[in-house]
């Protein structure tokens, strides 16, 4: 149990020192938005572009035409969902 005990606050240090990199990062001119891209397959492949991560293959879902990267937070929007989602 005291194992348990010590874990715990070190997995509760986690989300301050995320905090604090992402207020460092508030800093003028930064803005880390997750990136939207249409397309116009309902099967893209997503590498994250530059420093990027392992190439894998997203199925777009036809009821709402949109599907995120697990990787990179990009959003993949079909065209003709463009505007609707
Ligand atoms: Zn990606």
């Amino acid at each position: 149990m005291r194992l348990i005990r010590l874990r715990d606050p070190a997995i509760l240090d986690a989300p301050n020192d995320v905090v604090e990199l992402l207020a460092k990062g508030n800093a003028p001119m930064v803005t880390k938005a997750p990136e939207t891209k249409i397309v116009d397959k309902f099967r893209i492949s997503c590498d994250g572009g530059e420093g990027g991560h392992p190439r894998v293959w997203l199925q777009i879902p036809n009821e709402h035409g949109w599907v995120e990267c697990p990787y990179c937070d990009c959003k993949m929007i079909h065209k003709d969902f463009e505007g609707k989602v």
